[in-house]
């Protein structure tokens, strides 16, 4: 069975300018283990979907299975929104119920390369770094599934290859799902096994490519 499923049928916005269609009749599955890629063009509705498979927006048509207030679904989004009080480490740690797996958390912070940075606040954090601590804060409680939402741009060439790299492996080494909005198709082409192809708003499954062959 599908990890999530999500039938939207309609989500509009009222405002004061008029009523704005964002998503229409747009069905997604999620199997376990699998990472999947979200291309659109911009004001599709990619954010918007997202936001509805989170359980963060309920006012829409149709259905998600499971309730994803029943899952416990890791995010980060393009924008880290650390707690600028708080470490690095204690960012992360907020992301753990209390007392579990402080174990786990060392190795998180090993593997993102942040022990050296681990007491520092997020206002000394270039952006790479920041994006780091927001990947491993959506990583640090084992989630079935990570959602990102543009998590590598604006970064230099060096930086986004090493986190791809690290929410890779981290995908294959816990069998995690990854669904992934990103407008950079040859990162998709690298990471994806399944590309799940966006229309113009109101977003709808254009098509679909599975990349059964080894990752290119
Ligand atoms: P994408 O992530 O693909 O760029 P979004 O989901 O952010 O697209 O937006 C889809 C459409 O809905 C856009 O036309 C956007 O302007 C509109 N929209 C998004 N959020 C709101 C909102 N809170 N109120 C009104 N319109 C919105
Ligand atoms: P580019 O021309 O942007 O370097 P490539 O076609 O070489 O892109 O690869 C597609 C994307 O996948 C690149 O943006 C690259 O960062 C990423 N990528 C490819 N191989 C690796 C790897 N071994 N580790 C991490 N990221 C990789």
């Amino acid at each position: 069975p599908p990890l999530l499923e999500a039938r939207i049928t309609r989500k509009c916005y009222h405002g004061p300018g008029g009523t704005v269609e964002a998503v229409g009749n747009l069905s997604l599955t999620i199997a376990p283990g699998e990472f999947v890629c979200l291309i659109g063009p911009s004001g599709c509705g990619k954010t918007t979907t997202l936001r509805i498979l989170l359980g963060l927006d309920r006012d829409f048509e149709g259905q998600v299975t499971p309730d994803p207030r029943d899952l416990a679904i890791g995010v980060a989004f393009q924008e880290p929104r650390l707690l600028p009080w708080r470490t690095v480490e204690q960012n992360i740690r907020l992301a753990l119920p209390a007392g579990r797996r402080q174990r786990n958390l060392d190795h998180l912070l090993a593997d993102f390369g942040l022990v050296a940075w681990r007491a520092r606040y997020p206002g000394a954090l270039s952006l790479g770094l920041a994006r780091r601590v927001s990947l491993a804060r959506a990583l640090a409680d084992d989630p079935p599934l990570l959602v990102l939402d543009e998590p590598f741009v604006s970064l230099d060439d060096r930086a986004a290859g090493e986190l791809r790299a690290l929410v890779l492996a981290a995908a294959q080494d816990h069998g995690m799902s990854v669904l992934m909005v990103t407008h950079n198709i040859r990162e998709a082409l690298w990471l994806a096994d399944r590309l799940v192809l966006l229309s113009p708003r109101p977003a709808h499954v254009l098509g679909e490519v599975v990349l059964d062959a080894p990752r290119l």
